[in-house]
């Protein structure tokens, strides 16, 4: 948690100092602060805790989050990470949420880092979509994954990627992207496209001497898709642009209409 409550303002770790009570905005117990070297300054609840805000949190996620806030701040926007975003179709927790130039308009940012049911990311948006904040749900790119990948046509490819069912959901809902950010907190649009398995020719003889032959041919994979990333990009070269979709759905999930948060590249004047 890296936003907690200071005599009953928000304040954000990084800049809070130890003395003053820090109480939790979800649950109002006391939290601790932590300043540490390495992992990113938080406040952590005390134990025991039935706060729903204090479980699951990962050291990667709240870096992550940290880091995509204090990109757009950089970049000359106006952000806020861990937001509270209220809705008739259940609140929501934003990780980062960025304001329109004129300061009208709010978009909402989701750091997804553990799996995530088809269901869950659609109620998750609906959520957003109520409140009238449209989301953006980007994945984490491990440097494992990207030492996996190729390099075809100054992109990176993973050929074998098991894509998780918010991913899935997130690209098609997003018109075909999705966003992730790598341990460097640099940005990478990826597309997943289907996977090939090639099914070998081969032919035998029966023992009454006639011949069957199997193979040959190509089919496309259940569990693999490509996954071709581009990048990396930095936050200050991105813009952010609303698309308007339309419901949408096929045999495993629901596309609800929404505005969708879109990532563009700059184009140099
Ligand atoms: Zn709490």
């Amino acid at each position: 948690m890296i936003v907690a409550l200071a005599q009953g303002q928000r304040i954000e770790a990084s800049a809070a100092q130890r003395g003053p009570k820090f109480t939790c905005p979800n649950c109002k117990a006391p939290v601790i602060l932590k300043k540490g070297r390495v992992r990113t300054h938080h406040f952590a609840h005390k134990p025991p805790t039935a706060c729903t805000w204090a479980v699951g949190e990962t050291a990667a996620h709240m870096k992550a989050k940290n880091a995509l806030c204090e990109a757009f701040r950089q970049s000359g926007r106006q952000a806020e990470v861990e937001v509270e975003v209220l809705s008739t179709s259940g609140d929501r927790r934003a990780d980062v949420v960025v304001w329109s130039r004129d300061g009208k308009t709010r978009v909402a940012f989701e750091i997804q880092h553990q799996p995530l049911s088809f269901e869950g990311i659609e109620q998750r948006t609906r959520g957003y979509i109520a409140a009238n904040v449209p989301v953006l749900w980007m994945g984490l790119l491990s440097a494992k994954v990207i030492d996996g990948a190729d390099l075809k046509g100054g992109n990176l490819v993973i050929e074998r990627y098991s894509p998780r069912q918010w991913e899935k959901w997130a690209h098609a809902f997003a018109f075909k992207n999705i966003w992730f950010m790598d341990d460097q907190g640099c940005l990478w649009r990826g597309v997943l496209t289907s996977h090939q398995i090639e099914v070998p020719y081969s032919s035998w003889y029966n023992s009454d001497g006639s011949e069957e032959s199997a193979g040959g041919y190509k089919r496309f994979s259940k569990r693999w898709r490509t996954l071709t990333l581009s990048g990396p990009f930095q936050i200050a070269d991105l813009m952010i642009k609303l698309k308007d979709r339309d419901p949408w759905e096929n045999k495993e999930f629901k596309l609800p209409k929404s505005k969708v948060v879109t990532l563009t590249t700059k184009t140099k004047a």
